[in-house]
């Protein structure tokens, strides 16, 4: 039997499962391939720290060179992560006619038009599915399987770590404190959480799928992100009386326009797919034109799950190898991408959440409706909390009708100079479109 001969960068948690599943499902993948894929080396490194017992330690280099000279190599998977020395490794790899598989979305999004221009040169794959949402096929979903629609919108959770946290504050009541200790505890997030709670992470991540769904150069620079650091578990549970859910949302939509790409919390309707997303779960609800509403929903993070995209990108690329057919894939660079214009987050349009948090005197509800008045915000209902002994200013809660964001922050701007305004008001963005139901 024919056997394609492969390279891992790194052997850490993706290394690792990508490692086993190869071992584990082996039979497996060589009847539905027709041939065998050997791991013929390991790059780490540490070389002196010890490894699983499961892996053969005759494979542990610490020398791209032995990986890079050795014929049988066909395909390189960079399971490293970084940008220094992986896309390095990923150029030279691509420059000897290897095909290559990454998951690493933080490179990809600095220097991915670079290398996919490279891949495309020299007619070889480079494939990614575990870059985005872990195990969840939604790359290859975007550019193969819906190659043949119109993508309209996407709506994604995909920060397992945020989507923890949010659900933890939901379910237990947890402060935002609490929830991430947690999630910490419990690995679901790193020691340095700021690239999740911050919304980067995710935003690399739409940024991957905006390009792909629209044809469109979007890198995370352009794109308004807000992370969940500044949210309460009061805010949970009065949009909860609302029939609200809050989520960490990753949002784009082509509208005439120009492109509408952001990420931050939002309130979705309970009755949306996305809120039953919980705990560490991603979930991405596309829209298009012909197959309508479709949801892709999973593990978006972790050794197996993402080991499995990994091993689904270097099985696609073997049957490519053995068609001698690679690089047939559109890569996310010229001719198959085209410059947008995104469309300012100031001009977005919506219902919005505001809480104030005020002194407890008469006639202030009246001074802030003034105001949003004034700015064109109208009201759609309110709730008031008077001071409590554990809290001793007044909760002011405004629901509005849809309005223009410049509008809105312009509005809260005045409140929150006002004497009476006690902390920056809370802004959320309501987002009930059709864009996260079903239909
Ligand atoms: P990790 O556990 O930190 O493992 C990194 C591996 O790469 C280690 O084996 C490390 O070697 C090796 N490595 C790092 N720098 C190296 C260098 N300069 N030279 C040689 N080897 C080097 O990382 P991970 O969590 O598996 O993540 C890998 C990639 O997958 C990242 O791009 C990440 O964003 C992406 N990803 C991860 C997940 C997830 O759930 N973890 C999900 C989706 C995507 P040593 O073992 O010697 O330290």
């Amino acid at each position: 039997m024919k056997e394609i001969g492969i390279a891992l960068l790194g052997l850490g948690n993706v290394g690792l499962g990508t490692y086993r599943i190869l071992a584990d499902h082996a039979r497996d993948i060589e009847r539905r391939l027709g041939a065998k894929v050997r791991v013929r080396h390991i790059l780490v490194r540490d070389g002196g720290r010890s490894r699983p017992e499961d892996v053969p330690a005759s494979l542990i280099t610490r020398d791209i060179g032995t990986i890079l000279n050795d014929p049988e190599v066909s395909i390189v998977v960079e399971v490293m992560g970084g940008l220094a020395p992986a896309k390095e490794y990923l150029e030279r790899s691509i420059a000897s006619g290897r095909n290559v598989v990454t998951a690493n979305k933080a490179l990809l999004n600095a220097h991915g038009e670079q290398l996919f221009s490279q891949a495309l040169s020299r007619g070889v794959d480079l494939h990614f599915e575990g870059a985005v949402c872990g195990g969840i096929p939604i790359i290859r979903t975007l550019r193969e399987a819906l190659a043949s629609d119109r993508v309209s919108s996407i709506h994604g959770i995909v920060n397992g770590t945020t989507n923890f946290i949010l659900s933890a504050m939901a379910d237990e009541g947890a402060t935002y404190e609490d929830a991430l200790a947690q999630a910490q505890k419990l690995g679901f997030a790193e020691a340095d959480p700021t690239m999740d709670v911050g919304g980067m992470d995710a935003a690399q991540k739409l940024c991957l799928l905006a390009s792909l769904a629209f044809a469109a150069r979007v890198s995370p620079e352009q794109v308004h992100v807000e992370g969940i650091t500044s949210l309460r578990p009061v805010d949970i549970t009065l949009g909860r009386e609302a029939g609200y859910v809050l989520k960490l949302l990753a949002t784009a939509r082509r509208l005439s326009e120009g492109l509408d790409v952001r990420v931050h919390p939002a309130f979705i309707p309970q009755a949306s797919p996305l809120a039953d997303v919980r705990g560490a779960f991603n979930a991405v609800l596309l829209q298009s034109a012909a197959l309508g509403a479709s949801l892709f929903s999973g593990l978006g993070a972790g050794s197996l799950p993402t080991g499995s995209a990994v091993v689904s990108d270097i099985i696609d690329i073997c049957r490519n190898l053995l068609a001698g057919v690679s690089g047939r894939l559109p890569m996310l660079c010229s001719p198959y991408l085209q410059d947008v214009s995104l469309i300012p987050s100031t001009q977005r349009r919506g219902p919005y959440y505001l809480r104030f948090s005020v002194s407890d005197e008469p006639g202030v509800l009246g001074r802030i409706a003034t105001v949003l008045g004034e700015k064109g915000v109208s009201l759609a209902s309110v709730i008031q909390r008077p001071s409590r002994p554990e809290d001793p200013h007044a909760t002011i809660v405004v629901f509005s009708h849809s309005a223009r964001e410049q509008d809105v922050q312009s509005a809260v701007k005045w409140i929150d100079g006002l004497a009476s305004t006690r902390s920056p008001t809370q802004v959320i963005r309501i987002e009930e479109g059709p864009g996260v139901l079903r239909s």
